[in-house]
């Protein structure tokens, strides 16, 4: 039986692109000047306390994923805020609360490294011309890598006991961790180098390679997209099966022939509701409902969740680690011979 089509009007809305670029290019500046107040911290920590400033940002703690994880589960288990890099663990709480509200936009209107995964592949399709897409046989094992590297670090802190979290937590490696990864871009080994240049090569050829195959952050948020509330609906009744979403998505998604788009590797950066030529054919909308949302109003969303859970944590007072600079001094020279415990 042939469905009948409504009449067809033109979609006026304006695309919200340009705000997307603008929010990946604040928080980008954010993460630069972030790295500047840490590298001034650093400074005077190495120095002695002549040169840089003793300020350290708390919002380096954002990089700090794998102890961001272990204060989240040691909160699940005792109910209490670990002292060390407790802004970590907000912005952790942040980026879950988004990822189950607006599906994985973290990795397209947020990451400073999906941000720039995603000019360096536009520049690589610009100058080839084309846009390459690996077959599916090799797409699937290797998007399952990330999966392989997420399960890996969940497994060993999840295998954890409060208590051996507590001694992580509190041990020297996690209290200098900021510094080492601040060592691992700064001071770079041949071989980092060497990992970085193939992963920038390779992101050139295949749009967003880091992410799509390798980030286990992306990995985390992916699967909890699964269970978003808002996500990318097509209405089938209007749909002139143009093909514009599927040409559009650079997550190579199917939008032409889903009804909700269920994927984990949709990450809300409406291209595809941008291109569609039908107006309410594609929208973002709650996966029970059919109220529609404004697309602009997701950086609203972003907004107020985020401000809201790092709010909490100022207000709480949480935000600052408790880490007084004299351990940073204490424990510096050494952070070379400082590992897991
Ligand atoms: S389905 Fe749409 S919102 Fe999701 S990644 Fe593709 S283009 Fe972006
Ligand atoms: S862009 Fe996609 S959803 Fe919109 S009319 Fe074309 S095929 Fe249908």
């Amino acid at each position: 039986m042939s469905v009948r089509k409504i009449s067809i009007v033109k979609n006026t809305e304006k695309p919200v692109q340009n705000y997307r670029l603008i929010s990946q290019v604040l928080f980008a500046v954010v993460s630069i000047w972030i790295g500047i107040e840490f590298y001034q911290f650093i400074a005077f920590v190495s120095s002695n306390g002549i040169l840089g400033s003793a300020y350290r940002p708390a919002g380096v703690e954002a990089y700090l994923p794998i102890s961001s994880l272990m204060s989240f589960l040691y909160f699940l288990f005792t109910g209490l805020i670990h002292p060390v890099h407790p802004a970590g663990f907000f912005l952790f709480i942040g980026f879950l609360a988004v990822s189950l509200i607006a599906g994985k936009s973290f990795c397209s209107w947020v990451c400073p490294i999906g941000f720039m995964s995603e000019y360096v592949g536009a520049f690589g399709q610009h100058i080839m011309k084309k846009k390459i897409v690996l077959p599916k046989f090799l797409d699937y094992p290797l998007r399952s890598l990330k999966y392989l590297l997420l399960g890996f670090f969940s497994l060993s802190i999840f295998a954890m006991s409060a208590a051996e979290l507590k001694v992580f937590l509190d041990g020297d490696y996690n209290i200098i961790a900021d510094v080492k990864l601040f060592d691992f871009f700064f001071h770079m080994s041949q071989f980092t180098v060497i990992v970085l240049t193939l992963l920038f090569i390779a992101s050139i050829f295949i749009r967003n390679f880091w992410c799509r195959y390798l980030c286990p952050y992306g990995a985390l948020f992916g699967i909890l997209s699964l269970a978003s509330i808002f996500r990318i609906k097509r209405n089938a009744n209007t749909c002139i099966d143009c093909s514009l979403c599927d040409k559009s998505c650079p997550s190579h998604i199917k939008i032409m022939k889903s009804g909700t788009v269920i994927s984990d590797e949709c990450t809300s950066c409406m291209n595809c509701v941008d291109s569609c030529p039908v107006e309410n054919t594609l929208e973002f909308k709650p996966m029970f409902s059919n109220i529609k949302m404004n697309k602009k109003n997701l950086i609203w969303l972003l907004i107020i969740v985020y401000s809201t859970i790092l709010a909490g944590g100022y207000v709480s007072g949480h935000w600052k680690s408790s880490v007084p600079v004299e351990k940073y001094h204490d424990i510096y020279e050494n952070r070379e011979n400082i590992g897991h415990q």
